[in-house]
């Protein structure tokens, strides 16, 4: 499988930078977005490295959104959102900020006002810990 010695995502993957990790199969990993845009923000990758939708194989792809659905159902059983977007950027006018193809599994609530280029805003990381152990529960 190909990985980037430079990708954060990769890194995160190998255990080298640490996650609150939510699932891991053969193929795929999902952990929390440590700049949450709502509660409950959550990113799924493939392991193998691809920067975007026109490098990721058609299997990393279709494994991918597979684990997103079981994300996006455990984080509906966990936190109950009125709204969840599944979102994947491509290119820098798209906000793609990491070059490791990923899809977002984004919890909304009406009226959140979120604009697609939300911005990064840290969040607070034992509440996010915590959260991690809750949806990661319900896989
Ligand atoms: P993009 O803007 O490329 O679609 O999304 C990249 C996402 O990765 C952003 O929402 C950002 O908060 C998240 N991110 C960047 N670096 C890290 C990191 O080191 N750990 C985690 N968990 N998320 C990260
Ligand atoms: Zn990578």
């Amino acid at each position: 499988m190909s990985t980037d010695a430079d990708c954060i995502f990769c890194k995160i993957i190998a255990g080298e930078i640490p996650s609150f990790k939510i699932y891991e199969d053969d193929d795929t990993f999902a952990f929390m977005d440590i700049n949450p845009a709502n509660e409950g923000h959550a990113l799924v990758i493939p392991k193998e490295h691809a920067a975007d939708v026109h490098a990721v194989s058609e299997a990393a792809i279709a494994a991918t959104v597979v684990s997103a659905k079981k994300v996006a159902a455990a984080i509906d059983k966990t936190l109950q959102p009125e709204g969840l977007n599944l979102l994947q950027c491509n290119g820098p006018a798209a906000a793609q900020s990491v070059m490791h193809f990923h899809m977002h599994v984004l919890p909304r609530k009406n009226g959140d006002d979120l604009r697609l280029n939300w911005g990064l805003e840290p969040g607070d990381m034992e509440a996010i810990g915590q959260l991690a152990q809750r949806i990661g529960a319900n896989l």
